[in-house]
């Protein structure tokens, strides 16, 4: 694909003053709620409000591993590891069932850009998440 016209239908390609003022925006109550790395596809709604881009490793679809008890980050022990705080909100939130859909790959392109708006737009849609499977037997269905 061609990046100009990504761009496009991002709204990555709009450089006018009300888009940069919005991502500015965007980040700055992001950046104060959530710690918001700006990585323009949120998923916030999948990790109990809090970023996964926290993660030194930038891991979407849970810990590394390496995790230390206490639930220290093994990069960085002094901060707590991003997918401990994801689990304990998450559990909080009654979001847990959430944590099963599984996250595409990031897009880096998409970086900085306003996730508001790439929501908005569907510039996201190519990175939906897989939703969990139904657990229950199918016999118990409504159809
Ligand atoms: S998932 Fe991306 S857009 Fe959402 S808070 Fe984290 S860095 Fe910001």
């Amino acid at each position: 694909m061609k990046l100009d016209a990504y761009e496009g239908k991002t709204g990555a390609g709009l450089t006018g003053i009300f888009y940069t003022a919005f991502v500015a925006f965007e980040s700055a109550v992001k950046g104060v709620m959530f710690d918001c790395r700006m990585c323009g596809q949120c998923i916030l709604r999948y990790t109990g409000f809090a970023c996964p881009m926290r993660c030194p490793k930038q891991l979407r679809n849970g810990p590394c591993g390496g995790t230390h008890s206490g639930g220290r980050c093994e990069v960085y022990p002094e901060m707590e590891c991003a997918w401990y705080r994801i689990y304990r909100r998450s559990k909080l939130f009654h979001m847990d069932r959430k944590l099963e859909a599984l996250q595409p790959a990031i897009d880096w392109r998409l970086r900085g850009t306003a996730s508001w708006i790439n929501h908005f737009t569907g510039a996201d849609k190519h990175i939906k998440p897989m939703e969990p499977a139904d657990p229950r037997p199918r016999s118990s269905k409504k159809r």
